[in-house]
């Protein structure tokens, strides 16, 4: 028996943005973990005309699933680009892992998000610098590439970790052929599997 073994990562769907023609789902996932329940990234919960112009998106707010919002302990976000905060006011008063470095290039760096879904009210933000344990077999580490500020989540398993990834690659093929500090570093991790915002399935290197 490992410790890990009750570690659960479920994804939810919470939207589907247009990109070139394509639907691009947009996933937040939940972590059951004994000690507490983990929500990684928040989506969106309504329509911003910045959004609808950029992305055209279909939207499955977390506020309109049969999903127990109140269950929630901790929150994290991978970065902060509109969808992927968009729901953080559902959780306010609530701890939200940010790396300190992402939070502030999003209140100070032009078109980099909808600021005010940043710091809707009553949003509070925990600040991370560098690779943090959230709880015993989670921990936040750094990824920077997609944003320099970005962090993944990876969730020990007594075997090969299993990371949540966010936006550390877009679509498969940047794991693949990984370029960014990020990617290296996930890669460098020797992953099972990788789940990301973007993608339907996790993830998972090719057999040797
Ligand atoms: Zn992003």
């Amino acid at each position: 028996m490992n410790a890990y073994a009750s570690i659960t990562i479920t994804p939810i769907l919470v939207a589907d943005l247009n990109v070139e023609g394509e639907r691009m789902p947009v996933y937040v996932h939940v972590i059951n973990h004994p000690d507490a329940r983990i929500l990684v990234d928040t989506g969106m919960t309504e329509l911003h005309p910045a959004v609808v112009a950029a992305f055209d998106p279909r939207l499955y707010p977390l506020s309109k699933q049969d999903f127990d919002l109140a269950g929630i302990d901790i929150v994290v976000n991978t970065h902060l680009h509109a969808d992927h905060c968009g729901g953080n006011h559902l959780f306010a008063g609530k701890p939200i892992y940010v790396q300190r470095r992402e939070l502030d290039d999003a209140r100070s760096e032009d078109d980099y998000t909808i600021r005010e879904w940043v710091d809707a009210p009553g949003v509070r933000y925990v600040l991370v610098e560098g690779e943090f344990e959230l709880l015993p077999g989670l921990r936040l580490v750094p990824a920077p590439g997609h944003t320099a500020g970005m962090q993944v989540v990876v969730v020990e398993t007594g075997g090969r970790p299993v990371v949540v990834g966010g936006d550390v690659a877009v679509w498969f093929g940047e794991l693949d052929e990984p370029h960014s500090e990020g990617q290296l570093g996930v890669l460098a991790l020797d992953p099972e599997l990788v789940w990301l915002a973007h993608e339907h399935e996790p993830w998972r290197p090719r057999a040797a």
